[in-house]
């Protein structure tokens, strides 16, 4: 395939990278994102605010030539750091050579590839949303979210890059008859932050991932560049020790001082913020099928 057309569903991190790889190679790229740009307006996290970056990551990175702009955002991560009931810790390696993973900001990393997939020439227009496809006549439906009026194009080298609920796959599973199951899990989970101290320092080893590994949930952090953490809460939706169990401050308090005590020393307004923060769900797909003669190829989460 050389100077072909390609359509691409969503600017996340799978399509904008994507966007930018294929655009150095000669094609004529467009993206379409249902958000506004991240680069101009701050967007509400949604998912989480920083990444686990690793080598597999890494080697897409370098194959768009983007890791010198990436590299100022990486904080290494040389193991896991363990915390007990008691707050004692356990560092345990990620190997035995020095290797490292990364903490990356997720903004912060598809600023670098939307300015790099621009820079190669793709065009991204923000605020259109990949309404599905007409996969047998050949026609994508894009809605522009400025003016309501939903567009028909061809489906021609469609990439959907549209996230886990894909509008596309959809397209596929309902005109195909695809096999896909899409399984929510019974778990959920809140972001929550860790500040820095008042010197702006980490309160925390920066250099670890730490985990509060409890059986059927668990509490991580990792480390951001302006000193805090950003702290996840991995917990059932409902149950003994649930969400929906910690409904009020004084249950939130008791829960993170039986299992965390450490982390809630340092998160003092923890109980606020699991009160005040949105729960994300967690969920698998699994799609028998996912392309469509020339027309339609699903990636990433999608
Ligand atoms: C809590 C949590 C923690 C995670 N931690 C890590 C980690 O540490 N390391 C790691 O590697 N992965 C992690 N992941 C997984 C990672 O976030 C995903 O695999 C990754 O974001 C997938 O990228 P994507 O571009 O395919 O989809 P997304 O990041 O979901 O991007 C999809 C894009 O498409 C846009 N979009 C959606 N629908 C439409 C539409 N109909 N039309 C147009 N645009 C649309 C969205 O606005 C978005 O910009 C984590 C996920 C979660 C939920």
């Amino acid at each position: 395939m050389s100077g072909r057309s390609v359509t691409i569903a969503g600017a996340g991190l799978a399509g904008s990278l994507m966007a930018a790889l294929l655009a150095r190679r000669g094609h004529r790229v467009r993206v379409f994102e249902r958000l506004p740009d991240l680069r101009r307006e701050t967007l509400p996290a949604g998912r989480s605010i920083n990444l686990a970056l690793a080598a597999r990551g890494m080697v897409a990175l370098e194959a768009a030539g983007l890791m010198d702009r990436v590299q100022p955002l990486l904080i290494p991560m040389a193991g896991r750091m363990l915390h007990d009931e008691r707050g004692e810790l356990a560092f345990l390696p990620y190997g035995q050579h020095g290797e490292h993973i990364y903490s990356v900001s997720r903004p912060g990393l598809n600023r670098v590839l939307l300015d790099a997939a621009e820079a190669a020439g793709v065009e991204v227009h923000f605020r259109h949303t990949v309404v599905g496809g007409d996969l047998a006549a050949g026609e994508l439906h894009v809605r522009d979210e400025a003016s309501g009026a939903v567009h028909t194009l061809p489906m021609e080298h469609v990439i959907a890059a549209d996230g886990a609920g894909s509008a596309l796959r959809r397209s596929l599973v309902e005109q195909l008859g695809v096999h896909c199951t899409e399984d929510l899990l019974e778990h959920g989970y809140k972001e929550l932050v860790m500040p820095a101290d008042a010197a702006g320092r980490y309160q925390m080893e920066p250099g670890a991932l730490h985990i509060w590994p409890r059986g059927g949930f668990m509490l991580i952090a990792l480390p951001n560049l302006d000193g805090s953490f950003t702290v996840t809460l991995f917990l059932a939706n409902s149950g003994a020790s649930s969400f929906a169990a910690l409904a009020e401050p004084e249950a939130v308090e008791a829960f993170f001082a039986e299992h965390f005590p450490d982390a809630l020393r340092l998160i003092p307004d923890a109980a606020a913020q699991v009160l005040r923060r949105p729960t994300g769900i967690l969920g698998t797909v699994h799609c028998a099928q996912w392309s469509y003669r020339d027309r339609l190829l699903l990636i990433g989460d999608a």
